[in-house]
């Protein structure tokens, strides 16, 4: 099949990097940026500039967007004329909240557009290469309609016809990367207190890092998720009210240390609600409990 016309809106990082894989995978691209001058390296590789967002998206039935989040989406489009958008694709990349992306998918239903929404789960880097992958949600004929110009981005991954399902999963994935890495820096800080280099600190850490995420009867995520499923926390070996003691001692190491405590405090405060909750005598599994119930 010949490479359909793709229009790419939104040239940051991202969407710089999205209008160069659609150009290496031979689609005729349209580009628009709120600042012109950063789309002329793409030009320069042969993507056309488009004087006006209206122009951009007339250029092909698929529009990628790539903005700071969907406010921008207004900002840009809010002023075309409403029938430029009948039968048009938006596959809107930009992070939001998934309450956001359901109100913008019913403003560009009422325009007669598709809102696909996504979620992109690779740096800018790795657009198009092998391993990154895209979260979708909204409708799946959208989605099939294009897949050959949006799996030059990444593996289209479809979660459910909710518009709002693709930035759950994002929101889901990213939560669990920024706290990782997160406690990862702050563990790597408080080792370097001692003279620890960050290298060293990494081959102690790792060995944690893979335990977590081991499968079989080490594997602690499968202990954990058999916990949830069953809404059963045993705590006999390892109770909460003995970590809320152990959370108290992080926050004064770190504190002692003249490191900076809202991490260990940010842990030791939930711990410490969970247990007030009723759960002290059960495992740290129990503080999902809270999480769902947060007024307790
Ligand atoms: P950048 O900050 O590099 O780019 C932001 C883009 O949004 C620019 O094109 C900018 O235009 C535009 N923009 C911002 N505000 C407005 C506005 N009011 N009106 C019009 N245009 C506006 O961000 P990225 O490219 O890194 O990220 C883009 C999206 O991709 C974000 O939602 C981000 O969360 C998501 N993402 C990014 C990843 C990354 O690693 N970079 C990874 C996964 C997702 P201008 O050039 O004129 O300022």
């Amino acid at each position: 099949r010949t490479p359909e016309p793709v229009t790419v809106i939104g040239l940051g990082a991202m969407g710089s990097a999205m209008a160069a894989a659609l150009l290496a995978a031979g689609h005729p691209v349209t580009v628009w940026n709120r600042t012109a001058a950063r789309a002329e390296p793409l030009v320069a590789s042969g993507a056309r500039l488009a004087g006006s967002p209206a122009e951009a998206l007339a250029a092909g039935e698929l529009t990628v967007l790539s903005l700071v989040d969907y406010a921008a989406m207004h900002a840009v489009l809010d002023g075309v004329e409403p029938s430029v958008f009948r039968g048009r694709v938006l596959a809107n990349l930009s992070d939001d909240t998934p309450d956001r992306v359901r109100a913008a998918h019913r403003w560009a239903a009422d325009r007669g557009a598709e809102l696909l929404a996504g979620g992109v789960m690779t740096p800018p880097p790795g657009v198009g290469k092998p391993g990154a992958h895209v979260f979708y949600a909204g409708a799946e004929a959208a989605l099939e309609a294009h897949r050959d110009a949006l799996a030059a981005l990444g593996r289209p991954d479809h979660r459910g016809t909710d518009p709002g399902l693709a930035m759950l999963h994002y929101q889901a994935m990213i939560l669990v990367f920024w706290s990782v890495l997160t406690s990862y820096l702050h563990a790597t800080a408080l080792l370097g207190t001692a003279g620890v280099s960050a290298a060293e600190a990494r081959s102690h850490l790792l060995g944690l890092l893979r335990d977590l995420t081991a499968e079989g009867p080490l594997g602690l995520l499968d202990e954990v998720t058999d916990e949830i499923e069953r809404g059963v926390y045993p705590g006999e070996f390892n109770s909460l009210d003995m970590q809320v003691t152990g959370a108290g001692h992080l926050v004064e190491t770190f504190a002692d240390a003249g490191l900076g405590t809202t991490l260990p405090t940010a842990l030791w405060e939930l711990f410490r609600r969970t247990a007030a909750a009723g759960y002290g005598a059960n495992n740290l599994t129990s503080v999902i409990e809270l999480v769902r119930r947060p007024g307790e």
